[in-house]
C-alpha cells in the first residue's frame, strides 16, 4: 500500500473508532458499574450463600408440592430466609393451588411375564379405586400413533406410550416429548382406553419414575395415569414385542382434594435514581413430591437470592430496584406466576427487565436474550464483561421459563444466562433430586453469571425498550 493511502487509512481509522465510541456514549456501563461487576463475580466465585440456601431449604422443608404442609413451611421459610439476608419489603402475594395428594401407586405386568415395576402417578392423575384396574394393554410411541389407531383399538384397555426423550443441553428434548404426559391421558380416553401408563419423561438409565403434571380435559373422562423409569419402559416394549397379549395392572390412590391459599414470596433491593423500574428475578418455591426439590427448583432459589445478597452488599448501590419473587405453584398451573400479574397489573410497564432460574445449578454455559433489538449492543457489552467465565453468546430468541411468560407476553425483556440443562432431565421430577446432585462449584458459577447480567441490568444508562414482536411457543 502507498504510504499516503495507508495514511489515509490510518485517519478513516481513527475517525471511525471515535466515531463508534461517541455514539456508544450515551448507553455505555460506567467504569464503577463496570468495576463493581468484577466485584460481584469474584465474590460469587468465592460464595457458599447460594448453596446454604438450598442446604436449607432441602433440609429443613424438603418436598413442598403446592398445597400441601410442605408448601406452606416453604412460604414461611421464604420470608424468614429474606428478612435474615437484609431484603426490603418483603411481603408475600396471595395466590390459589391445586391440592392434588398422591398416595401410593402400583403397577404391574401381569402377562405375559409377570413382575412389579416401581411407579409414580401423573401429578393431578385420579386414582384407581381400592381394586385397581387389571385389563389388556396396548402400545403406542406417541400421540400421533395413538390417532393413526383403528376406530376401537384401544377401548377398554390400558395405554402405555413408549416414545423416549431426547437428551439435549437446552432442555429441547423435553419440549418435544412433555405432550405426551400433559394430554396422553385425555386423548386415550377419548378413544375409550380405561388407563395411561407412560415412559417417564426423562434420560436417566436409572429405575426412577418422573412424575409431572397430566392435564385432563372437560370433554373426555378422566383415567387414571402412571409412569414407570426408562430401564423398565425398555422391559415392557420387550414384553409387547414378544406378540404376546400384554396385560398390565395399575393401583393409585391419588386423589384431588378442594384448592387452597399459597403465596409467592416477594423481596427487593430498592434501586436509586430508577427505583421505580423493576429487575425481576423469578424463581419458583414449590416442587414435585417424591424428591427434595434440590435441582428443581432450590437451586434456582439459591441463585436469585444469592444475586440480590452480593448485589446488596456492594458499595454502589444499584440504580433500578432489583425484585426477587419466589413463585407459588409453578409445577402445576404457574397460578403463582399468574396471581402475580393480576396483582401488578397496574405496574406492569415498571417491570422493565426479567431473569429467570429454573433449570438446575448450572453451570451457566450461554447467554441468551429476548430484548428489544435497539438494546442488542447492552446485551453485547454484558456479555462482554463475562468473558472471564467463558461463555457462547446465544441469540436473541430466548423462550425464558414457565413463571415470567405471562409478563415476557406482555412485552418484558428477558436476559437469559442458559443453565446446562445436559443431566438435568436424568434428576427432575424424581426421588433422585436432592441435594447431593447440587455441585456446589457449579451453582457459585451460575451466581456469578446471573449476578453481572442482573447487576449491568440494572445499571444500564439507556432505556430498557419493551419487545413487541410476538413470543414463540416456550419449550
Ligand atoms: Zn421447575
Amino acid at each position: 500500500m502507498p504510504k499516503q493511502n495507508l495514511t489515509l487509512f490510518a485517519s478513516f481509522l481513527v475517525a471511525f473508532i471515535t466515531s463508534a465510541v461517541a455514539a456508544d456514549k450515551t448507553t455505555a456501563f460506567s467504569r464503577p458499574d463496570l468495576a463493581a461487576a468484577t466485584t460481584l463475580r469474584e465474590r460469587a466465585l468465592a460464595d457458599g450463600t447460594a448453596y446454604q440456601l438450598v442446604t436449607s431449604l432441602t433440609t429443613e422443608v424438603g418436598p413442598r408440592p403446592a398445597g400441601s404442609p410442605g408448601d406452606k413451611a416453604a412460604v414461611a421459610w421464604a420470608l424468614r430466609e429474606m428478612k435474615l439476608l437484609g431484603f426490603a419489603n418483603v411481603r408475600t402475594v396471595e395466590a390459589v393451588v391445586p391440592h392434588w395428594v398422591r398416595g401410593e401407586a402400583e403397577f404391574e405386568v401381569l402377562a405375559p411375564w409377570p413382575q412389579a415395576m416401581p411407579t409414580l402417578a401423573l401429578g393431578g392423575s385420579i386414582g384407581t379405586g381400592s381394586e385397581g384396574i387389571d385389563a389388556d394393554a396396548i402400545m403406542v410411541k406417541d400421540l400421533e400413533a395413538l390417532a393413526a389407531l383403528p376406530a376401537g383399538a384401544v377401548k377398554d384397555k390400558i395405554v402405555f406410550f413408549s416414545n423416549r426423550m431426547e437428551r439435549t443441553r437446552d432442555g429441547s428434548g423435553y419440549g418435544k416429548a412433555v405432550t405426551v404426559r400433559a394430554t396422553g391421558p385425555s386423548a386415550a380416553a377419548a378413544l375409550g382406553a380405561v388407563g395411561v401408563v407412560i415412559r417417564s419423561i426423562s434420560t436417566s438409565d436409572q429405575r426412577f419414575p418422573h412424575t409431572g403434571g397430566t392435564r385432563y380435559t372437560i370433554n373426555s373422562p378422566r383415567i387414571p395415569a402412571l409412569a414407570i423409569s426408562n430401564p423398565d419402559a425398555d422391559a415392557l416394549v420387550r414384553q409387547f414385542e414378544s406378540g404376546k397379549q400384554v396385560r398390565l395392572r395399575m393401583k393409585s390412590s391419588s386423589r384431588d382434594l378442594p384448592q387452597v391459599r399459597s403465596a409467592s414470596v416477594v423481596g427487593e433491593i430498592p434501586g436509586t435514581d430508577l427505583a421505580q423500574e423493576i429487575i425481576i428475578l423469578g424463581a419458583h418455591l414449590d416442587s414435585w413430591d417424591p424428591g427434595v426439590g434440590a435441582l428443581d427448583n432450590a437451586a434456582g432459589v439459591g441463585i436469585m437470592m444469592g444475586v440480590a445478597r452480593l448485589i446488596a452488599g456492594l458499595d454502589v448501590k444499584p440504580r433500578r430496584t432489583i425484585r426477587v419473587v419466589l413463585f407459588a405453584n409453578e409445577e402445576f398451573g404457574t397460578s403463582g406466576s399468574l396471581a402475580y400479574v393480576a396483582a401488578n397489573e397496574a405496574e406492569i410497564d415498571r417491570h422493565v427487565l426479567g431473569f429467570e432460574a429454573d433449570f438446575g445449578a448450572g453451570p451457566v454455559w450461554r447467554l441468551s436474550s429476548r430484548v428489544n433489538p435497539a438494546q442488542l449492543p447492552a446485551v453485547d457489552q454484558i456479555y462482554r464483561a463475562l468473558a472471564p467465565l467463558k461463555l457462547a453468546r446465544g441469540g436473541n430468541d430466548a423462550r425464558g421459563g414457565a413463571d415470567l411468560d405471562a409478563l415476557s407476553k406482555l412485552g418484558m425483556p428477558i436476559l437469559e444466562p442458559n443453565l446446562d440443562g445436559t443431566k438435568y432431565f436424568d434428576i427432575h421430577h424424581t426421588a433422585n433430586d436432592t441435594l447431593a446432585q447440587v455441585d456446589p462449584d457449579a451453582l457459585r458459577q451460575s451466581v456469578a453469571a446471573y449476578g453481572v447480567t442482573v447487576w449491568l441490568g440494572a445499571q444500564y444508562p439507556g432505556k430498557w425498550e419493551r419487545v413487541i414482536t410476538p413470543k414463540p411457543p416456550r419449550r
